[in-house]
C-alpha cells in the first residue's frame, strides 16, 4: 500500500529541539500561533481560459486576507508526487510544508476554488488549543448519518505535530492512483450516505477514517460550524446584497459567511455539477463582495457585485489612519 516514504517518528521532540536551537523563528506572532495558508493549482493552463482568470482572482483574494491578518501564504503549482495526483496532492504538500517549516504551528489548507468573503473575520485560533485538526463539519452527520458531506476538506487546519503526520499516513493510501483509488472508491460509496460512485476522494476518505477510528481520533478533531470555515456557494452567493443591507462583516457566520467554496464548479476544465456560466458569474460576485471590503480600506468600492468599475467612497482627510488601524477597528 502507498506510503510517503520513510516514516517520521518523534516529530514533536525534533520540532521542539529545532525551535530551541532557532529562537529567531518563533512559533507564534503577536501572541497568536503562527499560521501558514497553503493552496495551489495544477501546473498547466486551464482548458477554459476563464478558469485562469478566476484562479488569479482567488489567489489575489487570499493574499489580501493573509496580509490583513499576518498569515504566511504558499501557492504550489508543482506536481510533487505522481501517485498522489489531482486533489490528493494536498496531502503530500501539507506534509512537506509541515516538515520544512517547523516554526509554523498550523497549516491551513484551502482549495483554489475558495474565496474569503469576510475579510474582517479573525480565526478564533485560541479556541483550538488541545486540538490538532479543525474542519468545518457536523457531529451527527458524521457519526450518526455517515454522510459524505458531513465535513469539507476544501478548507481545514492541521497542527504541526506527530499526530498530524500519523493522520496523513493513514489518510493517503486511499488516494494511490489507479487500482487502489478505484477500489477504495467502492468501499467509500458502500459506506457513506449519499456518495455517488467514483474513485476515492480525500474528503470521503477522511470521513471514513474518522468513523472507523472514532475512539482514537475524535478527541483531537474540532468540528467547527459556528462560522463558515467552509461555506457551500449555492445558497450564499445570491444573498450578498442581503448581508450588506442587514449586517456587517466580521461575524463569519450566516450573517456574513467567512469562506465561499465553489464545490462542483470545474471552471478550469472538466465535468462539473453546475453550468460554467453560473459558476463564473457567482465567482465574480464572491470576489467583488470580498474585494469591496478590501477597497474600502483605501476609500473605494465596486459599483456593483458584477462590475469591475470602481467609485470613490471616501475623501482623504487630515486624520492619519493606516490600513492596519482600519483592520484593527473592524475585527
Ligand atoms: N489541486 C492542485 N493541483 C492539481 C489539482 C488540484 O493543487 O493538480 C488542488 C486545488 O487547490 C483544488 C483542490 O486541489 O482546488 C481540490 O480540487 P477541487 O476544488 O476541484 O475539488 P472539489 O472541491 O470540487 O471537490
Ligand atoms: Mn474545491
Amino acid at each position: 500500500s502507498y506510503t510517503f516514504g520513510p516514516k517520521i517518528i518523534n516529530w514533536d521532540i525534533s520540532r521542539k529541539k529545532w525551535l530551541q536551537k532557532n529562537p529567531r523563528f518563533l512559533n507564534q506572532a503577536n501572541g497568536r500561533p503562527r499560521i501558514l495558508l497553503l493552496t495551489g493549482s495544477q501546473s498547466g493552463p486551464c482548458n477554459n481560459p476563464i478558469g485562469d482568470h478566476y484562479l488569479l482572482k482567488a489567489i489575489k483574494n487570499k493574499v489580501d486576507y493573509c496580509r490583513m491578518h499576518d498569515i504566511e501564504i504558499v501557492y504550489n503549482m508543482a506536481n510533487l508526487e505522481d501517485e498522489l495526483s489531482g486533489h490528493w496532492t494536498k496531502l503530500t504538500l501539507i506534509r512537506k510544508i509541515m516538515l520544512s517549516h517547523p516554526e509554523v504551528e498550523w497549516i491551513w489548507w484551502m482549495d483554489s476554488d475558495t474565496f474569503f468573503t469576510d475579510m474582517f473575520f479573525k480565526l478564533p485560533i485560541s479556541k483550538y488549543e488541545g486540538y490538532n485538526m479543525v474542519v468545518h463539519g457536523y457531529h451527527n452527520l458524521l457519526f450518526d448519518e455517515h454522510s459524505w458531506t458531513a465535513l469539507s476538506t476544501g478548507s481545514f487546519l492541521l497542527r504541526n505535530c506527530q499526530w498530524s503526520l500519523d493522520l496523513l499516513d493513514s489518510w493517503a493510501p486511499m488516494g494511490a492512483k489507479g487500482r487502489g483509488r478505484e477500489e477504495a472508491g467502492k468501499i467509500l460509496t458502500q459506506n457513506l450516505k449519499g456518495r455517488p460512485e467514483f474513485e476515492a476522494d480525500d474528503q470521503s476518505a477522511l470521513i471514513y477514517l474518522l468513523i472507523s477510528r472514532k475512539d482514537e481520533l475524535v478527541d483531537k478533531v474540532f468540528l467547527e460550524n459556528s462560522y463558515y470555515l467552509h461555506g457551500f456557494w449555492v445558497g450564499l452567493v445570491d444573498r450578498y446584497e442581503e448581508f450588506m443591507e442587514k449586517y456587517k462583516s466580521g461575524s463569519g457566520d450566516e450573517r456574513w459567511p467567512f469562506v465561499t467554496h465553489f464545490v462542483g464548479c470545474k471552471s478550469c476544465g472538466g465535468y462539473g455539477d453546475y453550468k460554467l456560466k453560473r459558476c463564473v458569474k457567482s465567482m465574480e460576485r464572491a470576489f467583488n463582495f470580498a474585494d469591496n471590503q478590501v477597497l474600502k480600506l483605501y476609500g473605494f468600492s465596486h459599483r456593483g457585485l458584477l462590475s469591475p468599475n470602481i467609485k470613490m467612497i471616501r475623501n482623504e482627510t487630515s486624520r492619519l489612519l493606516g490600513v492596519r488601524d482600519h483592520v484593527e477597528m473592524e475585527t
